[in-house]
């Protein structure tokens, strides 16, 4: 069970002041699109409360970071690759696969399950074509594709740690609006 220190937090609508909450996206009082800004201060008014949004934050830091340490490792074992005399077509797979985990990165914080979905079958895609063709090839760079593996299993995770986070707080938080606006 999580603890609902955060979820009776709100911010005052920038048109009728009435409280905005977590996971509103008009007002419940004059239906005027909650803005960017509104969303922003309250998130740090959650965030402020050391509760499960801060660990939601965290875990989608967490999956950003992933994903760019990820694009990293690539880079380096592309240039292993080379140095070993691979072929340089595995520049063209690597460009596309960084690429992958760098949208990934930008767009986990917003929709982390399709960042790390986008990931692992980009990524996953070109590991299977490259098996087929040559299976001695999936033990090509085995360590760095283990260590892929590896982060891709724990950004699922985070993803889903997030997610179920965020819709709890979005139900908890619909639970008080709906207390809130309750007709008198
Ligand atoms: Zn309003």
């Amino acid at each position: 069970m999580l603890a609902s220190m955060g979820l009776l937090v709100s911010v005052p609508c920038q048109d009728c002041g009435r409280p905005v909450y977590f996971g509103d996206s008009l007002c419940r009082s004059c239906g005027v699109p909650v803005t960017a800004e509104v969303r922003e201060v309250l998130d740090e008014r959650l965030d402020a409360t050391g509760g499960d949004f801060t660990t939601m934050r965290r875990r989608l830091m967490e999956l950003s970071w992933s994903l760019i340490v990820l694009a990293c490792v690539r880079v380096l074992s592309t240039i292993v690759l080379i140095a070993a005399g691979a072929s340089l077509w595995v520049l063209l797979d690597t460009a596309i696969v960084i690429s992958a985990m760098l949208v990934g990165a930008a767009t986990a914080r917003r929709h982390p399950r399709k960042a790390i979905l986008l990931v692992a079958v980009v990524w996953g895609g070109f590991e299977f074509i490259a098996g087929v063709m040559n299976p001695l090839m999936l033990l090509e760079g085995w360590l760095f594709k283990l260590v892929t593996l590896v982060f891709v299993v724990r950004g699922f995770y985070a993803a889903q740690t997030a997610d179920r986070i965020r819709a709890e707080l979005a139900r908890e938080a619909d639970a008080a609006a709906k207390a809130e606006f309750r007709p008198a």
